[in-house]
């Protein structure tokens, strides 16, 4: 069971929803506009947001650009428009899902069970290692070859964050989002900075890099040194 908002205008489509919802268990609380939407979402902090783009006071897209810029909060679009370079430009903007009308409450809700499975967080106290790094979230400690590494709290949650996705590129604007908290879109250098120190920190340039290696115009990937 979760606890939902469910962010619609249409009356019919909310009733339904909101009483179908409720009957498998989750706590719901429904508002049929953007803005009492926005403010719901603040207070009430639920665990995911079923968003429908076709509001009467804002577009959709724009509560969620501005709840992306305040909160990670779970979000499922509702939209009656099935249209592929629509969702891809939503879940760039920040949708976790999407469902396409007209859906049952049955999809939806294995869709909200399968968002939520997703965004878990994994073990807290699970020691990550990557070559001679390791890396202690429960601790907040960082060793690299058995010495110990002292980070800022951001560097620590950066470094965190690459070794989370290890071997992957991570996106600046991934970083921006998820150890910042900051809306996408935003074009500062703040993470060129703070990698910059951690690199510093971890005794290696960007020049000849072991762990963090930039990826021209992609990002940033955190991997065992090949040699
Ligand atoms: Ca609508």
């Amino acid at each position: 069971m979760a606890r939902l908002l469910l962010i619609e205008d249409d009356p019919a489509i909310r009733a339904t929803l909101l009483r179908a919802l409720r009957e498998r268990g989750h706590a719901v609380a429904a508002s049929p506009a953007a803005m009492e939407g926005l403010q719901t979402a603040l207070a009430e902090k639920p665990d995911l947001i079923v968003l429908d783009l076709g509001l009467p006071d804002l577009d959709g897209r724009e509560l969620l650009r501005m709840l992306r810029a305040v909160s990670k909060v779970p979000v499922i679009i509702a939209t009656a428009r099935d249209e592929e370079t629509e969702m891809v430009r939503l879940l760039d903007a920040g949708a976790d899902d999407y469902v396409v009308k007209p859906f049952t409450a049955a999809q939806l809700d294995a869709r909200i069970r399968a968002v939520l499975r997703r965004g878990q967080a994994p073990e807290e106290s699970s020691v990550l290692t990557v070559g001679q790094l390791q890396i202690d979230p429960g601790a907040r400690s960082v060793t690299l070859d058995g010495a110990a590494v002292e980070l800022t709290p951001r560097e620590f949650d950066l470094l965190h964050h690459l070794a989370q996705r290890a071997g992957q590129v991570v996106t600046k604007r991934e970083l921006l989002s998820e150890v910042w908290q900051v809306p996408y879109g935003s074009t500062d250098k703040t993470v060129d900075v703070h990698l910059s120190w951690l690199r510093r920190k971890l005794g290696e340039t960007a020049l000849e890099p072991r762990y963090l290696h930039t990826v021209r115009g992609v990002g940033v990937k955190l991997s065992e040194p090949s040699s």
